[in-house]
């Protein structure tokens, strides 16, 4: 009997250290075991939409509920045409609301995806893309902040809400989704900042963190000096947002004039290479990253004069209804012969006015110009310089990406007054003229940003020069290469 007690109470000493040791897991053994998992052959590189990817989702779920947040899959079709039908892609959301009664209605969306790139076969043999640092370092940084933001610090006033996203991978869609399902169905609520951790794993190598977009908030400077980092470290902020390099979902947030950061030790690892494994990665690294924006976060969250920096709206997301602006042209003119095939030499041709355009509708705009002109006009009498007024209108068919990238085509007409002319030849040629010219344009136009870069083509109907016989008569044909700047 008393070896019975005796052996009960080591068993119950035995469960005690086992919980105890359970309970006392380390913060980077939990990430560990997170990238262990989440880059683990079995799991076959946790391709866009696949099962396994599924599995993960169901594991960061499980996680963001144990730490004590309101959960929730938010699933959302692809926006392209090869959805596979057996897909299923979601993003996994969880929720720690902020305190303050106004606040609370602000949104920090702290985000990694956790999708990648999946098995390929090479020599029939299956090779898996494990993605450990790309981006199951970012989905655990995620969740271990999460954790230490619930369960260390008071509630901040503004809602934190702790998103992995999915199809990262094949064009940014879960973030797009997001962002647009935040816009549709929770209008009152607004993503005031987010913070995107993607390829967070190799600090040591890198000897530095880079926080890419700083500049997307005012006064960023005040947050950032308010923690230290680890001296051996660097942390290296930029002012820029955007880079066509290390395109993430920070993107998608930007794109809406949402301030957003993008944490990165950089392509330090093998990026997108099979030999993106777990083993590879700064464990120690990923704690320090998890600890300083445990101290981070709450500064943005808790401060009322969190505000977008001008240059954000101005730069990056000039996207507005009406433009005005700047162009000028430089091409040439000919003139072409309606009787016999004899045509015009070409003529330097030269533009320099104003811009407008205005946005009827997501797919159509109107654009003018009212431009000072000069050009070079071969007959076969000879030479005439001409300085006029030059009003095209057109019509635009458009299509816009991101709101930085816009590409339009269209058709319109042009109205030229003649206010100078003067005759390069010895003998005066015309006899008569009329000072005014009009015709038919094409257009095609890029807007990247605030630059205007396009190609214009000008149809004459008529002629200024009133020619003397029907075979002398001509038509005007001017082509342009456009540049312009925006305000
Ligand atoms: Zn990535």
């Amino acid at each position: 009997m008393k070896r019975y007690f005796f052996t009960l109470f080591l068993f119950l000493i035995v469960l005690q250290i086992g919980t105890l040791s359970y309970g006392q897991t380390t913060q980077k053994e939990r990430l560990e075991k997170h990238v262990y998992y989440m880059a683990a052959d079995s799991l076959k590189g946790r391709k866009t939409g696949s099962k396994e990817a599924q599995k993960v989702a169901e594991y960061i779920r499980t996680q963001f509920e144990e730490i004590g947040l309101t959960t929730k899959m938010h699933s959302f079709k692809l926006r392209i045409v090869s959805q596979n039908a057996r897909a299923l892609y979601q993003n996994v959301i969880g929720v720690w609301e902020g305190s303050d009664p106004i606040l609370k209605n602000e949104f920090i969306v702290i985000g990694a995806h956790y999708d990648h790139l999946g098995v390929k076969l090479k020599n029939n043999e299956e090779i898996v893309y494990n993605g450990a640092d790309d981006n199951a370092s970012g989905t655990a940084v995620l969740i271990e902040l999460a954790r230490n933001l619930v369960q260390q610090k008071e509630l901040t006033k503004r809602t934190l809400v702790f998103v992995a996203f999915d199809a990262e991978e094949i064009g940014l869609y879960g973030s797009k989704a997001y962002v647009d399902m935040m816009r549709e169905s929770e209008p009152n609520q607004e993503i005031v900042l987010m913070i995107n951790f993607d390829m967070v794993g190799y600090l040591k190598q890198s000897q530095k963190l880079k926080i890419i977009g700083v500049g997307t908030v005012q006064n960023y400077s005040n947050y950032f000096n308010a923690v230290s980092f680890p001296e051996f470290y660097r942390l290296d902020l930029n002012k820029q947002d955007r880079s066509f390099l290390t395109g993430s979902d920070h993107d998608s947030f930007t794109a809406k004039q949402i301030p957003a950061f993008h944490v990165t030790t950089g392509l330090k690892s093998p990026y997108h290479k099979p030999e993106d494994d777990a083993h590879l990665i700064d464990y120690d690294g990923l704690s320090t990253i998890v600890d300083y924006f445990t101290e981070l976060v709450p500064i943005f969250a808790d401060d009322s004069d969190l505000r977008p920096s001008a240059s954000l709206a101005k730069n990056r997301n000039y996207s507005k209804n009406s433009y005005f602006g700047l162009v000028a042209g430089i091409g040439n003119m000919h003139y072409k012969y309606r009787h016999g095939t004899v045509d015009g030499k070409k003529g330097v041709a030269l533009q320099l006015g104003l811009y407008g355009k205005v946005s009827l509708s997501n797919s159509f705009a109107l654009k003018g110009e009212v431009a000072y002109s000069f050009a070079n006009r071969y007959r076969k009498e000879g030479m005439i310089q001409t300085h006029e007024v030059t009003v095209p209108v057109v019509l635009l068919v458009k299509t816009t990406y991101e709101n930085w990238l816009e590409l339009s085509t269209g058709i319109g007409g042009y109205y030229s007054y003649f206010f100078h002319l003067k005759e390069k030849n010895s003998n005066p040629i015309i006899k008569q003229y009329s000072p005014h010219e009009a015709g038919l344009v094409l257009d095609y136009e890029m807007r990247f940003s605030r630059m205007i870069f396009g190609l214009q083509y000008k149809y004459g109907l008529n002629e200024m020069i009133i020619a003397p016989q029907k075979e002398d008569k001509t038509r005007p044909r001017t082509v342009q290469f456009k540049i312009g700047f925006l305000f």
